[in-house]
């Protein structure tokens, strides 16, 4: 039996929750910081740790560990009194579900996820659309761990490798995402990469951008499968 990751991205990929997640951000940067955090890039791909310190810096904030740990904890906390919010105006995404359901039953495949949310959130947000049950949390690549994308997939796979005593590599790792960062963050780990045109960025876009195959969609639970354990 040969091991496979599957590395899910989760905004807009898995899920979407319906504005609530920048809302949050803004709340939460004015309570630690007494500041706005002013204009904001899309959050398509970004992490959370990525845009804080960005804001901060916009904001001419010194950046430090201990005011970084303090806005993931009210941030946390602060989207988690949303919850009903997220439900109400989110969503799961097309065939999400199926798909976790899917991979779940083909053996020696681990999902998780590499995402720009925090773990908590990360967590939060796909309970609540009942997508958690088949990620291991133990493992992953979160927001929380590093500005760039392409470190949460190292981590990621180094944590997999480390918990499941495989060697995770190449074909045998996929990251699923929405963006351009989700792919730019999978190849420069020399793993394979496939886009999901639910974000903003479209089908055209996830080529252009390197993606070894583009879904429209997840609903295609058949077309899911195959786009993912094809290494060949
Ligand atoms: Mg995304």
């Amino acid at each position: 039996m040969v091991g496979r990751l599957v590395l899910w991205d989760i905004d807009r990929t898995l899920l979407k929750a319906g504005g609530v997640t920048s809302e949050v951000f803004r709340a939460a940067f004015r309570e630690v910081t007494g500041q706005d955090a002013g204009h904001l890039p899309d959050f398509g791909g970004r992490t959370d740790h990525d845009m804080f310190t960005g804001a901060l810096s916009a904001q001419g904030i010194a950046v430090s560990d201990a005011l970084i740990r303090r806005f993931f904890d009210v941030f946390a906390a602060r989207l988690r009194e949303r919850r009903h919010d997220i439900v109400a105006r989110g969503c799961a995404l097309p065939g999400a579900g199926a798909a976790l359901d899917a991979f779940a039953s083909v053996p020696g495949v681990v999902q998780s996820v590499v995402t720009g949310n925090i773990r908590e959130t990360a967590y939060e947000k796909l309970s609540l659309f009942g997508l958690a049950d088949r990620i291991d949390f133990t493992v992953g690549g979160y927001g929380c761990d590093d500005g760039v994308r392409a470190t949460l997939v190292r981590l990621a796979i180094e944590r997999a490798s480390r918990a499941y005593g495989c060697a995770y590599a190449g074909g045998r790792v996929v990251v699923v995402g929405d963006t351009e960062h989700d792919i730019v963050g999978a190849h420069a780990n020399g793993v394979r990469a496939v886009g999901v045109a639910t974000g903003r960025a479209t089908s055209g876009d996830l080529k252009a951008a390197g993606a070894d195959i583009v879904l429209a969609s997840l609903l295609d639970t058949d077309a899911v499968l195959r786009a993912v354990l094809d290494d060949s």
